[in-house]
């Protein structure tokens, strides 16, 4: 299990990335460390500025998702019931998190198309959303995330939160 939150940057942005230990330790327990485990996924949570990004809440798998071992997508129903129960503690969505079968996780063209179709039917304010693949290595190693926007996926450059260490 994780001990410390994570937190992020992008070369060309002064915006940070942080993601809260109950997220990490949410879709820690789900990482596929047995040859027949299925992806798990689900939603991201937490709050938005100009200054960070922070994931607080992580929430799935859901009962009715499509899983197998190279694949994952959320019972669409159930995720939406997750976001508006998460709105009303006042909550973003901030993107989809799913688990890979491999120790450090990259994304695949399954991935870049989900994602593309996320952005396309979202039509969200903000002008980014999260992706992120949960691999079997710990800390940061295990951990890939992007902000993929219309225009781009950019991949955020972890660490462990150095306020913690
Ligand atoms: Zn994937």
């Amino acid at each position: 299990m994780p001990m410390y939150s994570i937190v992020g940057h992008l070369n060309d942005t002064s915006q940070a990335l942080s993601i809260a230990l109950p997220a990490l330790q949410h879709v820690s327990r789900h990482r596929q460390f047995t040859p027949w485990a299925t992806e798990a996924g689900g939603q991201l949570f937490g709050t938005l500025n100009a200054a960070q990004i922070c994931v607080t809440e992580a929430s799935g798998p859901y009962a009715g998702d499509e899983r197998s071992k190279y694949r994952y997508r959320s019972n669409l129903a159930a995720a939406q019931r997750a976001i508006e129960d998460r709105h009303k503690r006042g909550l973003l969505y901030l993107g989809e998190w799913h688990t890979h079968a491999e120790d450090e996780p990259s994304a695949s063209g399954l991935d870049d198309d989900a994602m593309h179709r996320l952005i396309v039917s979202s039509q969200l304010n903000s002008n980014a959303l999260l992706m992120m693949i949960v691999g079997r290595a710990p800390s940061t190693t295990g951990l890939a995330v992007w902000s993929v926007s219309s225009e781009a996926a950019r991949r955020w450059i972890l660490s462990t939160n150095p306020e913690e260490t």
